[in-house]
C-alpha cells in the first residue's frame, strides 16, 4: 500500500490543522488526512492524548 500512496500525493498528503484540545481548550496542531488524525498527538498544556484516527469533528 505504501507504493500506491506515493502515486496519489496531492489528495492524500496529511495537512497540519489547529484544533482545540477537548480537555483544556488549548490549541493543538495535528496532522489530518481525510478528516482524521494520522498520528498520535499530545496536548502541551494538559498531556491529553489525541489518538491516531480520531475524527477532527469529534474534537
Ligand atoms: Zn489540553
Amino acid at each position: 500500500m505504501a507504493l500506491l500512496d506515493g502515486c496519489q500525493e496531492g489528495k492524500k498528503t496529511p495537512v497540519l490543522k489547529e484544533v482545540k484540545c477537548p480537555k483544556c481548550g488549548q490549541i493543538i496542531e495535528v496532522f489530518e488526512k481525510e478528516g482524521k488524525t494520522v498520528e498520535e498527538t499530545v496536548c502541551d498544556a494538559c498531556q491529553y492524548v489525541v489518538n491516531e484516527g480520531t475524527y477532527l469533528s469529534e474534537l
